[in-house]
C-alpha cells in the first residue's frame, strides 16, 4: 500500500554489467572513530542515547541539536557506502500534493546551489552511490549516499541547502513544470495541461491496484487526512498555488520537526559540526503541531465500492479487487513485528486461508500483507482478478477461516518457519545495495508514523522474543485481538468500468478546449507567451561552475581495483562441475544448481517455463503440498526457480538452465539438498485440480503485473531483438508465454491428463547431470562440506546424452510495435544490438549514456514534455533508451530521433565530461555485500568474464575523452535507422499513432 514515487526511477533490469568491482577500502581506512558517552555535546549536539544494531551489527547514537531539537542518529559499522538521510513529518493535509510538489522543487534548486535541476546533476555527475528524495504517507525524505567521505559531507551541505535554503529565482518556473502549467505553442494550437508531479500521479494512480488501495484508505479512514494520497491526486493538483507550497515549507520544513540519519565509516564529528555552524545554529526551537489523522476506531465495519476506468475494449469479466481490510491503533513495537510476521504466516500459498481461498473461485489471485507506514497500521486481505459479485463471501471465508485458526491453532512447523526465514532475511539486510539509505528510510517511516527511534535497534530481539511465544499460541492470540474482535475494518471493492477511460480522456479534453474558447484574446497570447518564456528558462544551459561545486573527488583520486573472490572450479568423476567462491562471511550460505535445458523441444519451451513456475508448489510422493511449503521455506530461503541463460560472447552464444537458487545456513547444507532432490525426483503432477489453481494464479499474476507495471513487458519485447538470448527469454516467459497459459487454462478442464504428461516430460529431460554447473558460496569450511555434500543430487541423477535443439527460429515481436493496455500514460522504447549498430561495447559508453540522458534527453523529455522518468543504457549488448509514464509517443520518438544531430553539434569540454566521469565509475564500482559480490563475481566467471576485463572497463571509464563522444555520432544514426521501437500505452493513443506501427496488439 506504501506509495513508492522516486524522483528517479533506477534500473538494473537492463543494466547486466554485474560484475563486483571494489573501491579502496584499505585497511588504514576502515578503523572507526570512538563514539560519545551519553551526556556529551558534540557541536551543539548532545549525546542522548547509545545503542546497538544487531540487524546489521552496527552501533548507533541518537543526537539531540540543544538549540533545535533536531534529531540526529548516526549509525556506525564499516561499510564504505556512506549515507546521509534527512526527513520532516510533513501530513498530506488534502489531495493536492503540496508535499509532493515542494518535494521535486527542493531538490532542483537551492540558494547556494543555483541549478534547475540539481537532483540529476548530484546523481549523474557527482562521485555518489543514490540520490534521490520520497514524499510518503506522514513523511518526506531525501538521502544521499558516496564512496568517498568528502563527497558525502559536500553532497550533505547540498541536500541541506535544498531544503533549509530554497532558491528565490528559480521558484515560480519550477513551480510550473513541477506542478502543473498550461501549454499553448501558438494560437492555433490546442490548449494542454502538463507537469511532473502532475503526470507523474496520472501514471502512479493509472492502475486498478493502487486504486484499490486509495480505496481501502478511504474505507477505513473516513474523512481522516490518513485517507489522502500525500503525493497528490492530479485533478486535485491542478488547482494547487504556488503559495500554497511555499506555506506548507514555511510551517514544516523546520529542524525542530526534522530527523536526520547518518551511516557508515565516517568521522561523525565533521558532519556535527558542519551541520550546526552552517545550518541549524541559525534556528530556534519551534513547536510546530503535525497532524497525524488518528482516528476513533470504526463501531461497525465499512464497505465502499468504487469504479476504475478502463478501456472500452477490456475485458472487465474477473478483473476487480476486493480487499477486506483492518486496522490498529496504539499497537506495541512487539505486536507490530508480530502483525507483520502474522501477516507472512497467512500469506504462505498453504495456509488455511490461503487454501481455502483458492477452493473459492473469488479471484485469480490473492494476497495478504501488512503495512505499518500509517498511524493506525493496516492488515489487508486481497483477491486480484476477481469477481466482484462474491465480496460477501470474500468476507464470510476470511472471517470463518480465522474462527478456525483461532479454535484449531496454526501449523506449528509452518510458522516456526517463517521466523526462520524473516530471522534470516532481516539478519542479512546488509548484503542489499544502498544498505544505509534503505535502512534510514525505514527508520524514518517509524518515526514519522509512531514517533519510534528504536524500532530497528529492537527488530531482531523482538523477533527473537515472538519466537519464543509462538509455541504458546502468541499468533493465535494475536488473530484474536486483532481480527477477530476488531471492528474497525473495510470491505473495500474496486471494479473496472469499460470505456470509463475514455469518456474521462475525452472530457478533459473537451474542458480544455471549452477553456481556450471561453478566452479572449489577452488571456490567450498570455499563455503562448508563458510556454514561450517556459521553454526560454527551461532550455537555459546550468553554469558549469555550480556543478563543478558539486565535486569533492577528482578523477585522479579514482582507485582502479577489483574485489577479487577465491574461486573454485573443478569436476566429479562423472563430470558435474563444482564452482565455488569463498566469502568472509559466518553460517550464510548461497548455492544453486543449473541443468541444461537445451534438449527440450522449440514447441516444448512453454511446458519448461511452466515448470519451473510449478517447482515446489505441488505435492511430493513423501510431503503435502502443505508440508513441502513448510519445509522450503525453513530450509530453501528466498529460492528462485526460473529458465536462467548463462551467456558467452555477448550474448550470442548462451546455454539455457533450469536453475534452482537459494540462501540457508551451512550447517543444513544436506538437508536443503535433500529436499530438493525430492521435488526434482518425486513431484506428483497428476492432481488436475491443484495444477489448475497454480495456473490461473499465474495467469492472474501476469495480468496484473502487464497492468501494473507495463514497463517489464515493453523491456521484454523491444530487447528481444537484441539478441538470441533475449529473443529466447521474451518468447519463454512474456506474452507468447501468457497466450499459452490462456489456453493451458481452458484445456485443463477439458484434458487434465495432458498437460500433466508434458511436464513429466520436462521432468525427465532436466533430471540429468550431463552438463550440470553447482555453485556453492560461503565460509572455507562450508565449501569442504559443499563438495563432500553435493553427490546427494548428483548421485540421484542419471546422465544421459543432450541433443541440443536449435531455438534460431522462435518467433520476434513485431520490429515496430504497440501494445494496448489499460494505461492513461506510455512507456516508449527504442533499442539495437551493436551488432546491427556496427560498434563494440566499451566501458566509454558508460559516462555517454549517462551525459545524453542528463543534457538532452531529460531536459527534453521530462521538462520539456512532462514524462516523468527516462531510461538510456548501454548494457554490453546494445542500446536501449526508454520513457516511463509518458503523456506521448510520436514527439518521444522524434527527441530520440534527435541524437545524431545531438552528438554531432554539442560544444563539450572534458571539464564537463570528468563529472560523468566521476559518476558513471562510482556507479560502476559500488559495492556488494560480501555474499552477493561473491556470487555476483562466480556468475561473472562462469560467463567467462575474468576481473582483468573488469578492470579494463574501469580504466576505459576513467579515460574517456570529447573525441571519444563525437565518435558516437554514426552509432546513434544507426541506432535510429536500424533499432527496434516499441510502445506499451492506452489503445486510444496508440491509434492517433499507428503509422509509427507495424503491428499493434492488445492484451487480453
Ligand atoms: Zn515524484
Amino acid at each position: 500500500m506504501e506509495k513508492k514515487l522516486s524522483l528517479t526511477l533506477v534500473l538494473i533490469l537492463v543494466l547486466s554489467l554485474c560484475f563486483s568491482p571494489h573501491t579502496a577500502a584499505s585497511a588504514s581506512q576502515t578503523a572507526l572513530i570512538p563514539l560519545p558517552e551519553t551526556g556529551e555535546v558534540i557541536s551543539g549536539f548532545k549525546t542522548v542515547e547509545a545503542g546497538d544494531m544487531a540487524l546489521i551489527n552496527s552501533k548507533s547514537v541518537l543526537f539531540e541539536h540543544e538549540k533545535t531539537g533536531a534529531k540526529l542518529l548516526y549509525i556506525q559499522n564499516k561499510d564504505m557506502d556512506r549515507s546521509f538521510d534527512i526527513s520532516f513529518k510533513t501530513p498530506a493535509l488534502d489531495n493536492a500534493g503540496a508535499i509532493h510538489v515542494l518535494e521535486h522543487m527542493s531538490i532542483s534548486c537551492s540558494n547556494k546551489y543555483p541549478l534547475k535541476d540539481l537532483i540529476f546533476a548530484i546523481l549523474n555527475q557527482t562521485y555518489s552511490t543514490y540520490a534521490n528524495a520520497y514524499t510518503r504517507q506522514n513523511f518526506t525524505t531525501y538521502p544521499v549516499s558516496s564512496l568517498s567521505e568528502e563527497q558525502l559531507l559536500k553532497l550533505t551541505d547540498v541536500y541541506l541547502d535544498s531544503v533549509y535554503h530554497p532558491s528565490v529565482s528559480n521558484s515560480k518556473n519550477l513551480f510550473s513544470r513541477e506542478a502543473w502549467r498550461y501549454e499553448m505553442q501558438d494560437a492555433n494550437a490546442p490548449l494542454t495541461l502538463t507537469g511532473t508531479v502532475y503526470n507523474e500521479m496520472k501514471g502512479d494512480l493509472g492502475n486498478i491496484s493502487s486504486a484499490a488501495s486509495q480505496n481501502v484508505l478511504q474505507a477505513l479512514f473516513p474523512g481522516s487526512i490518513q485517507s489522502n494520497i500525500a503525493a497528490g491526486v492530479p485533478d486535485n493538483i491542478k488547482e494547487l498555488t504556488y503559495e500554497q507550497v511555499l506555506n506548507f515549507r514555511n510551517t514544516y520544513y523546520h529542524p525542530s520537526n526534522s530527523l536526520m540519519v547518518l551511516y557508515g565509516n565516517v568521522d561523525y564529528r565533521r558532519f556535527l559540526k558542519h551541520i550546526n555552524d552552517e545550518f541549524l545554529s541559525k534556528y530556534d526551537k519551534k513547536e510546530i503541531a503535525v497532524e497525524t489523522g488518528k482516528i476513533t476506531p470504526l463501531k461497525e465495519k465499512a464497505e465502499r465500492t468504487v469504479k476504475f476506468p478502463v478501456a472500452a475494449s477490456s475485458n472487465t469479466k474477473n478483473s476487480s479487487q476486493i480487499d477486506y481490510a483492518f486496522a490498529f491503533t496504539d499497537i506495541s513495537e512487539e505486536d507490530t513485528v508480530g502483525l507483520g510476521i502474522l501477516a507472512d504466516i497467512l500469506n504462505q500459498e498453504t495456509s488455511p486461508v490461503m487454501e481455502a481461498l483458492k477452493k473459492s473461485d473469488i479471484g485469480g489471485s490473492y494476497s495478504v500483507s501488512f503495512d505499518a507506514a500509517f498511524t493506525q497500521p493496516i492488515l489487508t486481505f486481497s483477491a486480484a482478478n476477481a469477481d466482484e459479485s462474491k465480496k460477501a463471501e470474500f468476507k464470510m471465508l476470511i472471517d470463518n477461516s480465522m474462527s478456525n485458526i483461532i479454535s484449531t491453532g496454526f501449523d506449528k512447523t509452518a510458522v516456526d518457519a517463517v521466523i526462520s526465514n524473516t530471522l534470516l532475511t532481516n539478519s542479512n539486510l546488509a548484503e542489499n545495495r544502498n544498505t544505509g539509505v534503505n535502512l534510514s528510510m525505514k527508520i524514518a517511516s517509524m518515526w514519522a508514523n509512531h514517533g519510534s527511534l528504536d524500532y530497528y535497534n529492537h527488530l531482531i530481539k523482538n523477533i527473537k522474543t515472538i519466537k519464543d511465544k509462538a509455541e504458546d499460541n502468541y499468533f493465535e492470540k494475536l488473530l484474536k485481538k486483532y481480527i477477530e474482535n476488531n471492528n474497525h475494518a473495510a470491505l473495500a471493492i474496486t471494479v473496472p468500468e469499460a470505456g470509463l477511460a475514455e469518456k474521462l480522456a475525452n472530457a478533459e479534453k473537451k474542458h480544455l478546449s471549452d477553456l481556450k474558447a471561453a478566452m479572449n484574446k489577452q488571456e490567450l497570447d498570455k499563455i503562448t507567451a508563458d510556454t514561450k518564456a517556459y521553454n526560454e528558462w527551461n532550455n537555459q544551459l546550468p553554469d558549469p561552475k555550480i556543478v563543478e561545486s558539486l565535486q569533492a573527488v577528482k578523477i585522479a583520486d579514482l582507485p582502479e581495483e577489483v574485489k577479487t573472490y577465491k574461486t573454485n572450479d573443478s569436476f566429479t568423476s562423472d563430470g558435474v562441475r563444482l564452482l565455488s567462491a569463498e566469502a568472509n562471511v559466518g553460517e550464510t550460505e548461497t548455492s544453486s544448481l543449473l541443468f541444461d535445458t537445451s534438449a527440450v523441444p522449440m514447441k516444448k519451451l512453454h511446458y519448461l517455463q511452466l515448470y519451473a513456475d510449478l517447482f515446489g508448489k505441488l505435492s511430493t510422493k513423501n510431503y503435502t503440498q502443505k508440508q513441502l511449503n513448510t519445509q522450503k521455506l525453513r530450509y530453501l530461503n528466498n529460492a528462485e526457480f526460473h529458465i536462467a541463460n548463462v551467456t558467452q560472447n555477448n550474448a550470442r552464444q548462451y546455454t539455457p538452465y533450469f536453475s534452482i537458487s537459494w540462501m540457508g545456513i551451512a550447517s543444513e547444507y544436506d538437508k536443503q539438498l535433500s529436499l530438493v532432490k525430492e521435488i526434482l525426483l518425486n513431484t506428483n503432477f497428476d492432481n488436475s485440480k491443484a495444477l489448475l489453481n497454480l495456473v490461473r494464479a499465474q495467469v492472474s499474476n501476469l495480468k496484473s503485473q502487464y497492468t501494473n507495471d507495463p514497463l517489464s513487458i515493453l523491456l521484454l519485447r523491444n530487447l528481444a531483438q537484441i539478441d538470441e538470448s533475449s529473443t529466447y527469454q521474451n518468447y519463454i516467459s512474456g506474452l507468447d508465454y501468457y497466450n499459452f497459459l490462456l489456453k493451458l487454462e481452458k484445456d485443463l478442464v477439458s484434458n487434465p491428463k495432458a498437460a500433466a504428461a508434458e511436464l513429466k516430460n520436462i521432468n525427465a529431460l532436466i533430471l540429468n547431470k550431463t552438463n550440470l554447473v553447482t555453485t556453492y558460496v560461503g565460509n572455507k569450511n562450508a565449501i569442504k562440506n559443499y563438495e563432500d555434500s553435493i553427490k546427494i543430487i548428483t548421485d540421484a541423477l542419471p546422465k544421459k546424452k543432450i541433443t541440443s535443439q536449435d531455438y534460431g527460429k522462435l518467433p520476434k515481436p513485431a520490429l515496430r510495435e504497440g501494445i494496448a493496455v489499460d494505461s492513461t500514460v506510455q512507456y516508449n522504447a527504442i533499442s539495437a544490438s551493436y551488432k546491427k549498430m556496427g560498434f563494440a561495447f566499451t566501458g566509454k559508453l558508460l559516462p555517454i549514456q549517462t551525459l545524453i540522458d542528463q543534457n538532452y534527453i531529460t531536459p527534453k523529455l521530462r521538462f520539456g514534455y512532462g514524462a516523468y522518468v527516462s531510461i538510456v543504457s548501454f548494457n554490453s549488448n546494445g542500446l536501449l533508451t526508454a520513457s516511463y509514464r509518458d503523456p506521448n509517443i510520436r514527439e518521444t520518438f522524434e527527441v530520440y530521433k534527435g541524437l545524431p544531430a545531438y552528438i554531432k553539434n554539442m560544444d563539450l569540454t572534458q571539464e564537463t565530461l570528468d563529472r560523468f566521469i566521476l559518476n558513471a565509475f562510482s556507479d560502476y564500482s559500488a559495492p556488494r555485500g560480501e555474499l552477493a559480490g561473491a556470487e555476483s563475481a562466480l556468475l561473472n566467471y562462469l560467463s567467462g568474464k575474468k576481473a582483468e576485463d573488469k578492470l579494463k572497463i574501469l580504466h576505459e571509464i576513467k579515460s574517456t575523452t570529447v573525441q571519444d563522444v563525437k565518435d558516437t555520432f554514426a552509432m546513434f544514426q544507426s541506432f535510429i535507422k536500424n533499432g527496434s521501437y516499441s510502445t506499451v500505452g492506452s489503445k486510444q493513443k496508440l491509434l492517433e499513432n499507428k503509422d509509427l506501427f507495424d503491428e499493434i496488439l492488445s492484451i487480453k
